[in-house]
């Protein structure tokens, strides 16, 4: 995801055909970063080329790949100073969250069919256009969909519930539809496109991992899944910084039947989506039409939870 629009292929590198380069590709090793971080031996193991071209083929990478660069304290902390927050609606989830969605991070909501995560989605969709003396970023929403469930019905009621203009209100959400996790992942850099254009300060992955749960089954295919989970919320990661957006993203829960493998409501994803996303909600129906968001392991907020409701209007208290 280079600004490089330059930026050379896999086939590019010396000793790389595209014979060679397809079974990169398929073995997943499908940019010259992906190649750059590989090891000789699991790169020979997938292509069939000898260990000693994979080692040139890494080392040329590595040249080429844009592996970032060191910034000075001085650029972080300038940086860490425009963080800002979105309020997703409800006082008591922002309070939980500590002052709202924040930007610069990724903000994980992960709960059952029904617990009201595209809801809330939907709602920072039309809260982030909002100025800041409303709580929101005054910027574009861009929307991932990988399920389907985007509905710019429902965000005309949410629109209204504020008082907004519905037609200027749908015309700065930017939605995608993601057929499987490589779109997905390519969306990603789409996305960094579309925010060269318009001031993009949400990003929303609805759902992060529904594809890659259902492309990737069986034991034998887990580590391919992780790495690519991984590269998507890093390169997610980045483009949330460069803008200073909130990254808004969604995950099931694994529904066990016999539970013998764990607690049923844990998050897919594993340790990587839990080490990359820096604040993860667990949302859950309650009575009356209530919701109970909690906050599991943040590194600098206390553990709690947050009572608020799914209305007509929106998100409330
Ligand atoms: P998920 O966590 O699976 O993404 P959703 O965010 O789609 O779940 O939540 C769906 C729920 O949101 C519905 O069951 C309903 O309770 C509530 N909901 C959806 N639309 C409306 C609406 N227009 N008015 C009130 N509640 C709504
Ligand atoms: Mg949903």
């Amino acid at each position: 995801m280079s600004e490089n629009a330059g930026e050379k292929k896999i086939e590019d590198l010396p000793g790389v055909g595209p014979a060679t380069a397809d079974k990169l590709r398929e073995a997943g090793y499908e940019d010259l970063m992906a190649i750059a971080v590989a090891s000789p031996k699991d790169l020979s193991e997938a292509t069939d080329i000898g260990e000693g071209i994979a080692i040139k083929i890494i080392q040329a990478a590595r040249r080429e790949a844009d592996v970032g660069g060191f910034e000075t304290g001085d650029v972080l902390l300038d940086r860490r100073k425009q963080i800002g927050h979105l309020t997703s609606g409800s006082k008591a989830l922002d309070e939980l969250l500590g002052g709202g969605f924040e930007t610069q991070s990724i903000t994980e909501m992960y709960g059952e069919f029904g617990s009201g995560k595209t809801q809330i989605a939907h709602q920072l969709c039309v809260n982030v256009q909002r100025a800041k003396s409303e709580n929101g970023l005054g910027g574009h929403a861009l929307y991932i969909d990988t399920e389907n469930t985007f509905r710019p019905e429902r965000i005309i009621q949410m629109a209204e519930g504020l008082g907004m203009d519905q037609t200027e209100v749908l015309s700065k959400i930017h939605v995608a539809r993601a057929y499987n996790s490589n779109h997905q992942t390519m969306l990603v850099e789409k996305a960094a496109e579309v925010a060269k254009e318009f001031p993009i300060r949400l990003i929303v992955v609805d759902s992060l991992t529904a594809h890659f749960r259902a492309e990737y089954v069986g034991r034998g295919t887990l580590a391919d899944r992780q790495q690519k989970l991984n590269k998507h919320m890093h390169d997610l990661l980045r483009i949330g910084g460069l803008n200073n957006a909130v990254i808004a993203v969604t995950n099931q829960v694994s529904v066990k039947p016999d539970a013998f493998f764990g607690d049923p409501t844990r998050p897919i994803g594993g340790h990587i989506v839990g080490h990359t996303a820096t604040f993860r909600m667990y949302l859950r129906k309650s009575k009356g039409g209530k919701r109970i968001a909690r906050l599991i392991d943040s590194p600098h907020l206390p553990e709690g939870e947050a009572v608020f409701s799914v209305l007509e209007q929106g998100i409330t208290d």
